[in-house]
Protein backbone atom coordinates (compact mmCIF):
# COMPACT_ATOMS: atom_id res chain seq x y z
CA UNK A 1 0.00 0.00 0.00
CA UNK A 2 3.04 2.57 0.75
CA UNK A 3 4.85 1.65 -2.43
CA UNK A 4 1.24 2.73 -4.37
CA UNK A 5 1.40 5.88 -1.82
CA UNK A 6 4.70 6.34 -3.16
CA UNK A 7 4.39 6.14 -6.91
CA UNK A 8 1.23 8.16 -6.68
CA UNK A 9 3.26 11.18 -4.52
CA UNK A 10 5.38 10.66 -7.57
CA UNK A 11 3.05 11.55 -9.94
CA UNK A 12 1.99 14.63 -7.93
CA UNK A 13 3.93 17.52 -9.87
CA UNK A 14 3.09 16.48 -13.38
CA UNK A 15 -0.76 15.62 -11.99
CA UNK A 16 -0.37 19.46 -10.69
CA UNK A 17 0.99 20.61 -14.08
CA UNK A 18 -1.80 18.90 -15.66
CA UNK A 19 0.76 16.83 -17.71
CA UNK A 20 -0.14 13.64 -16.41
CA UNK A 21 -2.12 10.85 -18.69
CA UNK A 22 -6.29 10.80 -18.49
CA UNK A 23 -5.57 6.94 -16.90
CA UNK A 24 -3.08 7.76 -14.49
CA UNK A 25 -4.63 11.16 -13.45
CA UNK A 26 -8.11 9.38 -12.57
CA UNK A 27 -6.03 6.74 -10.23
CA UNK A 28 -4.48 9.73 -8.88
CA UNK A 29 -7.65 11.28 -7.96
CA UNK A 30 -9.23 7.75 -6.53
CA UNK A 31 -5.89 8.02 -4.08
CA UNK A 32 -6.49 11.91 -3.39
CA UNK A 33 -9.88 11.07 -1.81
CA UNK A 34 -8.13 8.91 1.25
CA UNK A 35 -4.69 10.15 1.36
CA UNK A 36 -4.15 12.87 3.17
CA UNK A 37 -0.32 13.99 2.58
CA UNK A 38 -1.08 13.55 -0.90
CA UNK A 39 -3.54 16.16 -0.80
CA UNK A 40 -1.84 18.31 0.82
CA UNK A 41 1.62 18.54 -1.20
CA UNK A 42 -0.44 18.49 -4.30
CA UNK A 43 -1.90 21.88 -2.60
CA UNK A 44 1.54 22.88 -2.43
CA UNK A 45 2.61 21.79 -5.94
CA UNK A 46 -0.29 24.09 -7.44
CA UNK A 47 -0.02 27.00 -5.39
CA UNK A 48 4.02 26.34 -6.39
CA UNK A 49 2.59 26.14 -10.16
CA UNK A 50 0.38 28.70 -10.20
CA UNK A 51 2.29 31.09 -8.83
CA UNK A 52 5.28 30.20 -11.31
CA UNK A 53 3.09 30.84 -14.07
CA UNK A 54 2.09 33.78 -12.95
CA UNK A 55 5.17 35.26 -12.15
CA UNK A 56 6.97 34.05 -15.22
CA UNK A 57 6.62 36.46 -17.98
CA UNK A 58 5.21 35.18 -21.49
CA UNK A 59 7.98 34.32 -23.60
CA UNK A 60 7.19 35.06 -27.41
CA UNK A 61 9.28 32.73 -29.31
CA UNK A 62 11.93 34.43 -31.59
CA UNK A 63 11.05 34.77 -34.73
CA UNK A 64 14.38 33.17 -36.23
CA UNK A 65 13.14 29.76 -34.28
CA UNK A 66 9.52 29.86 -35.97
CA UNK A 67 11.14 30.43 -39.22
CA UNK A 68 13.39 27.44 -38.55
CA UNK A 69 11.07 25.42 -37.50
CA UNK A 70 9.08 26.50 -40.80
CA UNK A 71 11.71 25.97 -42.90
CA UNK A 72 12.66 22.29 -41.79
CA UNK A 73 9.33 20.95 -41.32
CA UNK A 74 8.42 22.77 -45.24
CA UNK A 75 11.93 20.70 -46.41
CA UNK A 76 11.12 18.00 -44.99
CA UNK A 77 7.56 17.56 -46.88
CA UNK A 78 8.33 19.60 -50.57
CA UNK A 79 9.98 17.08 -52.28
CA UNK A 80 6.56 15.12 -51.93
CA UNK A 81 3.43 17.23 -52.51
CA UNK A 82 2.20 20.64 -52.94
CA UNK A 83 0.87 21.93 -50.26
CA UNK A 84 -2.80 22.53 -50.40
CA UNK A 85 -4.62 25.75 -47.95
CA UNK A 86 -5.76 23.38 -45.37
CA UNK A 87 -2.09 21.71 -44.85
CA UNK A 88 -0.44 24.86 -44.81
CA UNK A 89 -3.36 25.93 -42.17
CA UNK A 90 -2.30 22.18 -40.19
CA UNK A 91 1.37 22.70 -40.52
CA UNK A 92 0.94 26.36 -39.43
CA UNK A 93 -1.27 24.92 -36.46
CA UNK A 94 1.81 21.74 -35.89
CA UNK A 95 4.46 24.75 -35.61
CA UNK A 96 2.69 26.58 -32.98
CA UNK A 97 2.25 23.57 -30.64
CA UNK A 98 5.92 23.05 -31.29
CA UNK A 99 6.50 26.80 -30.03
CA UNK A 100 4.52 26.29 -27.11
CA UNK A 101 5.53 22.96 -26.34
CA UNK A 102 9.26 24.83 -25.98
CA UNK A 103 7.86 27.42 -24.06
CA UNK A 104 6.17 25.08 -21.56
CA UNK A 105 9.07 23.18 -20.85
CA UNK A 106 11.24 26.01 -20.33
CA UNK A 107 8.41 26.99 -17.93
CA UNK A 108 8.26 22.84 -16.20
CA UNK A 109 12.30 23.46 -16.04
CA UNK A 110 11.99 26.61 -13.73
CA UNK A 111 10.03 24.41 -11.88
CA UNK A 112 11.52 21.74 -11.39
CA UNK A 113 14.65 23.90 -9.89
CA UNK A 114 12.60 25.56 -7.42
CA UNK A 115 11.91 22.21 -6.39
CA UNK A 116 15.12 21.40 -6.19
CA UNK A 117 15.70 24.44 -4.02
CA UNK A 118 12.99 23.38 -1.46
CA UNK A 119 14.71 20.08 -1.51
CA UNK A 120 17.98 21.65 -0.55
CA UNK A 121 16.22 23.45 2.26
CA UNK A 122 14.23 20.45 3.60
CA UNK A 123 17.71 18.83 3.61
CA UNK A 124 19.03 21.73 5.23
CA UNK A 125 16.70 21.47 7.86
CA UNK A 126 16.99 17.53 8.81
CA UNK A 127 20.77 18.17 9.06
CA UNK A 128 19.93 20.39 11.49
CA UNK A 129 17.83 18.65 13.76
CA UNK A 130 19.94 15.50 13.24
CA UNK A 131 22.92 17.63 14.44
CA UNK A 132 21.10 18.98 17.43
CA UNK A 133 20.39 14.92 18.63
CA UNK A 134 23.78 14.32 17.75
CA UNK A 135 25.82 13.75 21.24
CA UNK A 136 29.29 15.09 19.81
CA UNK A 137 28.23 18.21 18.73
CA UNK A 138 28.84 21.58 20.15
CA UNK A 139 25.82 24.00 20.81
CA UNK A 140 26.90 27.45 21.50
CA UNK A 141 24.46 30.14 21.81
CA UNK A 142 25.14 34.01 21.01
CA UNK A 143 23.36 37.13 21.45
CA UNK A 144 24.68 40.32 19.87
CA UNK A 145 22.92 43.76 18.77
CA UNK A 146 19.51 41.95 18.94
CA UNK A 147 20.23 38.80 16.95
CA UNK A 148 20.27 35.83 19.47
CA UNK A 149 20.75 32.06 18.51
CA UNK A 150 23.17 28.96 18.58
CA UNK A 151 25.51 27.96 16.55
CA UNK A 152 25.70 23.83 16.35
CA UNK A 153 29.39 22.78 15.46
CA UNK A 154 29.97 19.06 14.40
CA UNK A 155 33.85 19.08 14.19
CA UNK A 156 33.84 14.97 12.77
CA UNK A 157 31.52 15.73 10.23
CA UNK A 158 32.76 19.00 9.32
CA UNK A 159 29.03 20.15 9.66
CA UNK A 160 28.07 23.65 11.25
CA UNK A 161 24.16 24.72 11.60
CA UNK A 162 23.63 28.54 12.51
CA UNK A 163 20.06 29.85 14.08
CA UNK A 164 19.47 33.31 13.98
CA UNK A 165 16.53 34.40 15.79
CA UNK A 166 14.90 38.26 14.84
CA UNK A 167 17.59 38.81 12.00
CA UNK A 168 15.84 41.29 9.91
CA UNK A 169 15.72 40.66 6.15
CA UNK A 170 18.18 42.27 3.94
CA UNK A 171 18.09 45.66 2.49
CA UNK A 172 17.32 45.11 -1.35
CA UNK A 173 20.44 44.50 -3.64
CA UNK A 174 22.08 43.06 -0.24
CA UNK A 175 22.39 39.19 1.58
CA UNK A 176 23.99 37.75 4.56
CA UNK A 177 26.96 36.32 4.06
CA UNK A 178 28.29 33.68 6.40
CA UNK A 179 32.43 33.11 6.67
CA UNK A 180 34.30 30.92 8.57
CA UNK A 181 37.24 32.56 9.87
CA UNK A 182 40.43 30.89 10.77
CA UNK A 183 43.45 31.39 13.43
CA UNK A 184 44.74 34.42 11.09
CA UNK A 185 41.79 35.72 10.10
CA UNK A 186 41.34 35.20 6.71
CA UNK A 187 37.40 34.56 5.41
CA UNK A 188 36.57 31.55 3.73
CA UNK A 189 32.93 31.91 1.89
CA UNK A 190 30.21 29.67 4.21
CA UNK A 191 27.14 30.50 1.69
CA UNK A 192 24.10 32.79 2.76
CA UNK A 193 21.69 33.47 5.24
CA UNK A 194 18.31 34.09 4.01
CA UNK A 195 16.00 35.10 6.77
CA UNK A 196 12.24 34.71 5.09
CA UNK A 197 9.44 37.07 5.89
CA UNK A 198 7.25 34.29 7.43
CA UNK A 199 9.66 32.88 10.00
CA UNK A 200 11.03 34.25 13.11
CA UNK A 201 14.25 32.69 12.80
CA UNK A 202 16.98 32.07 10.27
CA UNK A 203 18.60 28.71 9.42
CA UNK A 204 21.40 27.40 7.25
CA UNK A 205 23.79 24.75 7.08
CA UNK A 206 27.31 24.92 6.61
CA UNK A 207 29.16 21.68 5.25
CA UNK A 208 33.00 22.89 5.67
CA UNK A 209 35.21 22.62 2.46
CA UNK A 210 37.84 21.81 4.50
CA UNK A 211 38.10 20.60 8.17
CA UNK A 212 36.55 22.49 10.57
CA UNK A 213 39.04 22.12 12.88
CA UNK A 214 41.31 24.92 11.28
CA UNK A 215 38.51 27.47 11.59
CA UNK A 216 37.93 29.22 14.89
CA UNK A 217 34.99 31.03 14.11
CA UNK A 218 32.05 32.33 12.26
CA UNK A 219 31.31 35.28 10.88
CA UNK A 220 28.18 37.09 9.13
CA UNK A 221 28.26 40.63 7.56
CA UNK A 222 26.05 42.43 4.72
CA UNK A 223 27.29 42.03 1.39
CA UNK A 224 25.91 42.97 -2.26
CA UNK A 225 23.53 40.36 -3.83
CA UNK A 226 25.56 37.55 -4.93
CA UNK A 227 28.08 37.82 -2.28
CA UNK A 228 32.09 38.76 -2.18
CA UNK A 229 34.99 36.37 -2.13
CA UNK A 230 35.88 38.00 1.13
CA UNK A 231 34.05 40.24 2.87
CA UNK A 232 33.39 44.11 2.17
CA UNK A 233 30.51 44.72 4.14
CA UNK A 234 29.37 45.72 7.78
CA UNK A 235 29.92 42.99 10.57
CA UNK A 236 26.35 41.87 11.64
CA UNK A 237 27.68 38.76 13.90
CA UNK A 238 30.96 36.91 14.76
CA UNK A 239 30.96 33.60 16.98
CA UNK A 240 33.62 32.13 18.14
CA UNK A 241 33.89 28.34 18.62
ZN1 LIG B 1 -0.75 9.19 -0.88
Amino acid sequence: MDDMHKTFQENLSAYALGALDTDEAAALRIHLQTCDSCRAELADYQRVSAGLLAALPPKAPGPALKRTLQKRLAARTRPQFKWSWSQVAVSGAFVLLIVLNIVSISQVYSLSELQAEQSRERYAEQTAIAMLAYPGTQSISFNQDGVAGSLLVDKHRNLLAVFAWHLPPAPAGKTYQMWLIDPQGDRTSGGFLAPEADQPFSMAVIASPQPLMSFVGLGITLEPSGGSPKPTGPKVLRVDF
